[in-house]
């Protein structure tokens, strides 16, 4: 049974949990509209799919609504996306013409009678067209690194963003100069999800020799898309440096989206550098393994996360809230959730990761420090209920936008 608010008091203490009801009590009956373009698949899909019922819990009337496009509005989305986190790429006339047929389309066919209308990422932006027709609030939630965007990619929606009310970004570092309202939310986990609730050892112990993987070596883990900005391919290949040294398996598990058009292709890549070797597993997993990506993650004596570019990056607290040491790409928001050397690893490249997955696998006892420190951490700063508050607070700021101070 899915998890409701008090569930949370344990983990988050009674004083979170009534201040959320106090201001869902100030929000009540307000109809919020998010609106993203994949129901399965990456880090959006996986917070709305908890955020809302609770949101609807404490009165609001939220709801979840997915663009559908065209596989060339998908694949001109994905250039977007990889060239606002700065790979270069020419937008053509053609392009927008698929972005405004896909956003006109969609028009027609989504409800957006709301009080809040809440849009994530660029994919389903151009519904802000809407705006003045359809009334209420509009948000526009990025969950992109767009701290270096290649020339082009933020003229391309530009125009779109700052016809919103307000904007909200994951991290500092990310957000631009704007003439709307930018509020800065960090993204989070939750806890009570099957993603990360916590299992029995024999619950484990079944899923890992299911998926095929023996217990007879340490497992250096990562999970994401196959996605090129994830680095599957050096991930392997730090692997492979450290396995020199320290006998180890790997696994790198992950899925599509229906968003992302270029996973089948890394994936097959990914395969073929893996060269049957027995101890790397490639899981290719389907969209509901929650409870697989649980067990993988607390299989797991080493966790990497090696991205090139990031969001945020969801699976770093995931696996830091298992209580695992991670060695995470210096990218996007992964510094917000890991100190060097304090609750995880910072590295740059393939030799720096594999040196320390040969260190953390040679010093538990500093490996198990660095975990402990980085499960404080996000239950300090990554778990859902701080990320409802986040957006609830803004909700409230948009309905009293003209107000000085807003008494709760
Ligand atoms: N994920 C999943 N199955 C996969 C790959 C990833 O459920 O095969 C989940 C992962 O556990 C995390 C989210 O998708 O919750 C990925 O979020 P993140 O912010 O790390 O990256 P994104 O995919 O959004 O770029």
């Amino acid at each position: 049974m899915a998890a409701t608010l008090k569930d949370y008091i344990p983990i988050v203490g009674e004083g979170v949990v009534s201040e959320l009801e106090l201001l869902g009590a100030r929000l009540a009956g307000k109809r919020v509209i998010n609106v993203n373009s994949t129901r399965v698949g990456g880090g959006v899909a996986e917070i709305l799919g908890r955020l809302i019922p609770l949101l609807n819990e404490v009165g609001l009337d939220a709801r979840w609504e997915v663009i559908q496009g065209t596989e060339d509005f998908f694949a001109l989305t994905k250039h977007l996306h990889n060239a606002l986190h700065g790979k270069s790429h020419t937008f053509t006339a053609q392009d927008h013409a698929v972005f405004d047929d896909t956003t006109a389309r969609n028009l027609k066919s989504l409800d957006l009678d709301g009080d809040i209308m809440f849009i994530h990422d660029p994919q389903p932006a151009g519904l802000v067209r809407r705006r003045a027709e359809a009334g209420g609030s509009w948000i526009w939630r990025c969950h992109i690194d767009l701290s270096a965007p290649a020339p082009g990619a933020w003229e391309f929606i530009e125009p779109l963003v700052r016809q919103f009310d307000l904007s909200v970004f994951s991290s500092p570092q990310f957000a631009r100069t704007l003439s709307i309202p930018q509020v800065l939310v960090s993204p989070s986990i939750d806890p009570l999800s099957d993603k990360n609730r916590d299992l029995s050892q024999s619950e484990i112990n079944d899923i890992l020799s299911r998926l095929g993987v023996h217990s007879d070596k340490p497992i250096v883990t990562q999970v994401s898309r196959f996605d090129r900005l994830k680095d599957p391919v050096g991930v392997l290949e730090a692997w492979r440096l450290a396995r020199r040294r320290v006998d180890c398996q790997l696994i790198l598990a992950g899925g599509g989206a229906t968003d992302d058009p270029e996973g089948a292709e890394v994936l097959r890549e990914v395969r073929e550098r893996s060269d049957n070797d027995p101890d790397v597993h490639v899981l290719d997993l389907p969209p509901t393994s929650n409870i697989e990506i649980n067990a993988i993650q607390r299989a797991s004596t080493v966790i990497i996360q090696k991205s090139l570019k990031e969001g945020f990056g969801l699976t770093v607290s995931e696996a830091l809230w298992k209580g695992k040491p991670v060695i995470a790409g210096a990218a996007g928001g992964i510094p917000l959730q890991i100190t060097h050397k304090y609750s995880g690893i910072l590295t740059h490249t393939i030799e720096g990761t594999a040196f320390w997955i040969k260190q953390l696998l040679s010093e538990p006892e500093f490996a198990n420090r660095l975990g402990t420190n980085g499960q404080n951490h996000v239950r300090a700063n990554y778990l859902l209920t701080r990320h409802m508050r986040d957006y609830m607070l803004a909700f409230l700021f948009l309905a009293n936008i003209n107000e000085d101070v807003i008494k709760l």
